[in-house]
């Protein structure tokens, strides 16, 4: 096995995406989707392109899309960079920001996508112990750096930190870019897109992935200085100028338009979140507070695994790390409130 392949591929471990289960009659509580159909309008946006438009390439900077997140977040275009969903965006960042030389640090419960780039690109990193609390161990990311990430809220644990605390992150490693990864930022905490223009070390990641319904659509961007955003396109430019299609990005701009459509969503997923926490609770679970669409839960007297195993056995997916410091916790995404209930009654059952 592995041969004719490089030596760089054949000593890589690549991240493992949650599954994606053919049988559509499981309850899919394990990647964080969202429960709910995308807007109407980017829908009907993607059928009017899908047209005689395909025969050409789409514009290669995601004009009409980067205008329309400007807008909505109070930037020029010139500080918005966008590409196929925020795991290529993460890509492209450490290789535009992060040399082999210094450390990229990052806590160590978080984005599992972040140290398989760490590894492929050739780079250090220093993974950070979290608080016992599972909270970001922030004043340990903080100066002589090589770079630094924070998934902010993180990911799985959910909880998020205040601006204050990037800001002293920003303030504390001023030569390096501190990425701050946004996936989740829609379902309660506070957006650092504020600080861009203040702190020119800043590069906010997000995507249309959770909280606008649009996984299946590949898109997300990164907001900062125009000068951060010139080295994004620099290494676009050096792999495929192309990355975001004309579906995408017709279909990611009506998304971002549709301010209202995207409101009653995330309020309806934060509403079921808040039931789930009381439902696991009551069920003798520990939940961690989470700003996102997902709760991360463990309970006394049952393993995460065999949890796991049995809530399959039940036909709902959820997601568990073979991680010793988290072995005994289930990331359990919010569902539609069926869904959830669905969920209490096989713990019920289970436990
Ligand atoms: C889901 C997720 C992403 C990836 O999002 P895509 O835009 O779908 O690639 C990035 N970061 C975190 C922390 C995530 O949970």
């Amino acid at each position: 096995m592995k041969e004719f392949w490089s030596e760089k591929i054949r000593n890589i471990t690549p991240y493992t995406p949650g599954e994606q289960p053919k049988n559509r009659k499981l309850i899919k509580l394990n990647t964080n989707e969202c429960p709910y159909p995308p807007s109407p309008k980017a829908i009907e946006a993607i059928r009017v392109e899908a047209g005689d438009a395909l025969r050409l390439y789409p514009d290669p900077e995601c004009t009409l899309l980067r205008e329309a997140i400007a807008e909505r977040e109070g930037l020029d275009a010139g500080q918005v960079f966008c590409g196929n969903g925020s795991d290529e965006i993460l890509a492209f960042a450490f290789q535009a920001f992060f040399d082999p030389g210094r450390e990229v640090v990052f806590p160590r419960i978080t984005y599992s996508f972040y140290p398989v780039y760490t590894d492929f690109f050739g780079l250090k990193r220093r993974e950070v112990p979290m608080n016992p609390d599972f909270s970001d161990p922030v004043e340990l990311l903080c100066g002589n750096n090589g770079g630094v990430v924070l998934a902010n809220p993180n990911a799985p644990t959910g909880i998020a930190v205040g601006l204050d605390t990037v800001e002293k992150l920003l303030a504390a490693n001023p030569d390096v870019v501190v990425i701050v990864d946004e996936a989740y930022v829609d379902f309660g905490a506070d957006s650092a897109v504020r600080l861009i223009g203040r702190y020119p070390n800043l590069l906010v990641v997000q995507t249309t992935s959770k909280s606008r319904a649009l996984a299946g659509l590949r898109v997300g961007w990164a907001m900062g200085d125009e000068n951060l955003i010139a080295a994004m396109r620099c290494v676009r430019d050096s792999i495929n100028s192309y990355t975001v299609d004309r579906l995408a990005q017709a279909g990611a701009a009506a998304a971002v338009r549709d301010e209202g459509y995207f409101q009653s969503t995330r309020r309806r997923v934060m509403d079921t979140r808040t039931w789930t926490e009381e439902a696991l609770r009551a069920r003798d679970f520990t939940v961690l507070p989470s700003r996102t669409n997902f709760v991360f839960a463990s309970h006394p007297g049952r393993g995460g695994k065999e949890l796991l195993d049995s809530l399959r056995a039940q036909g709902i997916l959820v997601r568990w790390w073979k991680q010793p410091e988290i072995e005994n916790w289930l990331r359990i995404s919010i569902g539609t409130d069926e869904d959830m209930e669905a969920l209490a009654k096989a713990l019920d059952s289970i436990i």
